[in-house]
């Protein structure tokens, strides 16, 4: 089996143990949704195999559909006993025919956004304008328009985690762990604000110092998911620019977290190495130092792990631990819940029948364990906005919330915050 965090190898080679056993095939939401081969890890690697010797041309329609029905969530990667390394070949696949193809105006158009600073701020901002005005609650549902209003609604603070005030009982706290940056994001910085500021309350209760960096910018994962290397690597650069100093820098979104790890790889700079060796996921870091008890938070929460967590980073015991340091509160893990909710980026957007079909039997496997349940916990932004948005579509008044803001509301709770 593939160790994510040890083995990097890149680019095709990374296909090139697989002997096409077929054990991935059953942990492929794309197969399992379209019952096609040609939609199955195994399927694409034959296909991507065909394209890097030539037999395909990568304009090719059937090939093109196929990888880019793939969702990139690499829940391949554990089941597969040879170790196929399937994300390297995809993006390696993905750059080729973007190169050759380019994508559609509307995905360049949405592309662009997460280049320029000032776009993303906009956009988002006013989408946050917007979900003030409760007209996203109102319309969620099923649809071209409910499922998006959906998204946009789970962005919203609701279980009063906002911050009622900045300030950290020093005296509670322990003995001073040292300096981290938190990586803001553009998502993150805009429509989670609440997360992040969650997150900067809980780092430092647990004694991290949380230090401002400024000129920061999106990581690039939906260029890079898009096939374009070439932008992603100049937002990466920047990153590393940005960040150079800092002891480590936190992220809390599991997808910019998987992109950030692998600046080394992508950029090929002993900085950018460095930079990447640097970067830890929260609840990483927290797990690491043993967090901090608060008080308890006697609730039934499923916790459902994001696949650029659990797949791409290796990281999910590490979640499970921090949240079983909350006090009365009941983790589930649900069948299914290491299977991709077909968020994906930008996957949702792109193929929005197949997206809702694959979260289908995570919706289901909610509902049978409601009204126990007070909350999905998933640590990613599009995961946040996938299962919030399904939950409303299905009518299931269960919250979505980030791990960290359950230790939050435990801190807070707790005393932690005047
Ligand atoms: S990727 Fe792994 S599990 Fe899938 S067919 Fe190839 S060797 Fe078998
Ligand atoms: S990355 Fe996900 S969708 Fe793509 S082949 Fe692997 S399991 Fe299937």
């Amino acid at each position: 089996m593939r160790n994510p965090v040890t083995d990097t190898t890149t680019g095709y080679a990374a296909l090139d143990p697989c002997v096409h056993c077929g054990f991935c095939l059953p942990a492929c939401p794309t197969y399992l949704a379209t019952g096609d081969e040609n939609d199955s890890p195994r399927g694409r690697i034959v296909l991507m195999r065909a394209l890097e010797r030539g037999d395909i041309e990568p304009w090719d329609r059937s090939l093109r559909d196929h990888l880019d029905r793939c969702l990139g969530c690499r829940g391949c990667e554990p089941s597969c006993p040879s170790g196929v390394g399937y994300g390297a070949g995809l993006e390696e696949a993905r750059t080729r025919l973007y190169q050759v193809n380019g994508v559609s105006w509307a995905t360049r158009l949405g592309l662009s956004i997460f280049n320029h600073r000032l776009a993303w701020r906009v956009l988002f901002g006013a989408a946050r304008l917007f979900r003030t005005t409760r007209f996203p609650d109102l319309l969620a549902g099923r649809g071209r328009l409910g499922f998006p209003m959906g998204m946009l609604s789970a962005t919203a603070s609701r279980n009063g985690t906002r911050q009622r005030s900045r300030h950290v009982a020093k005296r509670m706290s322990p003995t001073s762990r040292g300096t981290v940056a938190l990586f803001t994001g553009c998502v993150m910085d805009t429509l989670f604000r609440h997360v992040n500021q969650a997150t900067k309350r809980t780092l430092e209760v647990n004694g991290f110092e949380v230090v401002e960096t400024v000129g920061q910018s999106c990581c690039g994962a939906p260029l890079l998911h898009a096939g374009d290397r070439t932008r992603a690597c100049t937002l990466l650069d920047q990153a590393v620019r940005v960040f150079n100093g800092a002891e480590a820098i936190v992220v809390n979104s599991a997808g910019c977290g998987a992109t950030l790890k692998e600046a080394g790889s992508l950029l090929g700079t002993p900085a950018a190495s460095e930079f990447a060796h640097r970067t830890r996921d929260v609840l990483e870091l927290l797990a690491e130092a043993g967090p901090v008890v608060g008080a308890a938070v006697p609730i039934e929460i499923a916790y459902d792990p994001p696949c650029h967590l659990q797949h791409a980073q290796g990281i999910h015991r590490q979640v499970l631990d921090v949240l079983d340091t909350i006090p009365e509160l009941r983790v589930r893990t649900l069948p299914g819940a290491e299977k991709c909710c077909g968020s994906a980026g930008v996957f949702n957007l792109q193929h929005p029948e197949l997206a809702q079909e694959i979260l289908g039997p995570k919706l289901a496997a909610v509902a049978s364990a409601s009204p126990a349940l007070s909350a999905v916990v998933t640590g990613n932004p599009g995961c946040l906005m996938q299962i919030g948005a399904g939950l409303k579509a299905v009518g299931l008044p269960i919250e979505v919330l980030h791990p960290v803001q359950l230790l939050d509301l435990s801190y807070r709770e707790a005393g932690f915050y005047d």
